[in-house]
């Protein structure tokens, strides 16, 4: 795969790190949480001086990658890699959106078309570009799964060491999907919030840059590239609504941001979406809160087939309720067969095939299309974040293959044959 040209930054937007609760300020370097109050730290830039015809045009002529992106990512110099993330496709389902009522504007993005096949290598990208720029040579993470894929591939691709901390019971394809590109593989016997408190210890022992706890606030930026190229590609208008999946809560706000930053510039015009977020009913913290009026969420133990969702004590979370409330949104949670059955449907009307987390988050939208919250004209994108062939077990027994002799009698025999004319 092609490096991507590289690019001059067209504006200095001037960038620090903000704490999200006291707004205390920071350099760019390996920190995430306040000195002051503990809070999350969040990229804080000041686009004042953008020239936003300027911008745009620099888009429109960039890679076919998030670095098209650059001006609003949080780096010296022009980032790159070698395993070029993003640009996923757009999908107009309209065989989906017939399906759930009469629904002309509903659209996949489809982010499993990523080089390690999940919206995963779009954080990690942002990340281990960071990592080496603040002179980092190892790269970790604390994974639900697609994170070790990610990180394995792209710290393989960057010649650079990486050690992946995964629950030992995650799916076999994920395991197999990242021990193939050479990383330390450390299974944890454990749930994920056991390997991220594991991983949050070692991160104070070990000078190494873990994607998503020390190095949170830039790998977090990569979620906004997803709001970022839904509106190009929805020929720079913003969409109505969004249905995204909720783990950590991270993609979830992060595509708020990204959205709102564009408005606030004046790259496109419209309003801030309606925002639904979509979780596993056996990993429902932030859905309850929701339901419940609460601010904070609850942590849970998790036991659902979307373990890429399983998050039970989700970071976030406090932060992916102010969206969905402030939006007029909604968090949802849908059954582990709700789920299958949301995988299958979106494999029948488009061609897709999703991973739990996907069947989590069109299950939602069907939840929602039922409630008739849907307006037929709007404009609605459903983010896929993952593939269908990571997590193969939610598909088996979901449907009929037929055995039969090699002879046409057996096969009139066994098989329903398509009506003709
Ligand atoms: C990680 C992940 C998410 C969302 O995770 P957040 O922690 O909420 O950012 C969604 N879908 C898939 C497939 C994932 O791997
Ligand atoms: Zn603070």
């Amino acid at each position: 795969m092609a490096v991507d040209a590289p690019q001059i930054k067209s504006t200095s937007t001037e960038q620090c790190l903000k704490c999200k609760e006291c707004g205390n300020e920071y350099p760019l370097e390996a920190r995430f949480v306040c000195e002051q109050c503990f809070g999350p730290l969040e990229v804080q830039y000041d686009f004042g001086g953008l020239d936003v015809a300027e911008a745009k045009r620099k888009i429109q002529a960039g890679p076919q990658s998030i670095w098209r992106y650059s001006d609003f990512l949080p780096f010296e110099e022009q980032p790159k890699s070698v395993l070029a993330t993003g640009m996923t496709p757009l999908i107009h389902a309209t065989r989906l959106g017939a399906y759930l009522g009469g629904l002309k504007n509903v659209y996949i993005k489809n982010d499993a078309a990523n080089p390690t096949h999940s919206f995963k290598d779009r954080v990690v990208s942002i990340a281990i570009a960071k990592a080496r720029e603040l002179g980092y040579d190892v790269i970790a993470c604390a994974s639900t799964g697609n994170l070790a894929n990610a990180v394995a591939a792209h710290a393989a691709a960057a010649g650079l060491d990486s050690y992946v901390f995964i629950p030992t019971d995650l799916e076999e394809q994920k395991i197999l999907a990242t021990g193939v590109y050479g990383t330390e593989l450390v299974g944890v016997k454990g749930n994920y919030d056991d390997v991220n408190r594991l991983c949050t210890e070692l991160s104070a022992e070990y000078d190494w840059a873990f994607v998503n706890i020390n190095m949170r606030p830039y790998y977090s930026e990569g979620s906004k590239t997803l709001a970022y190229e839904a509106i190009e590609q929805l020929g720079w208008e913003v969409p109505d609504r969004v249905v995204a999946p909720i783990a950590s809560g991270s993609l979830f706000t992060k595509l708020f941001k990204g959205y709102n930053e564009w408005l606030d510039v004046g790259l496109v015009d419209g309003k801030t979406p309606i925002f639904h977020g979509a979780q596993a009913t056996g990993c429902n913290p932030v859905a309850t809160a929701f339901e419940n009026g609460n601010d904070f969420c609850q942590p849970v133990k998790p036991d659902t087939i979307a373990k890429s969702l399983a998050i039970g004590n989700p970071a976030d979370g406090p932060y992916a309720l102010d969206v969905a409330r402030g939006t007029g949104g909604s968090i949802e949670q849908v059954t582990d067969d709700e789920i299958r059955a949301g995988i299958k449907l979106l494999a029948h009307t488009t061609g897709v095939f999703t991973e739990t987390a996907g069947g989590v988050t069109v299950a939602s939208l069907k939840k929602l299309a039922d409630r008739g919250e849907i307006d037929p004209d709007e404009t609605v994108v459903v983010y896929i974040t993952g593939e269908g062939l990571k997590t193969l077990d939610a598909a088996r027994g979901t449907f009929e293959k037929y055995e039969i002799d090699p002879t046409v009698d057996a096969f009139n025999h066994f098989v329903p044959t398509p009506v003709t004319a």
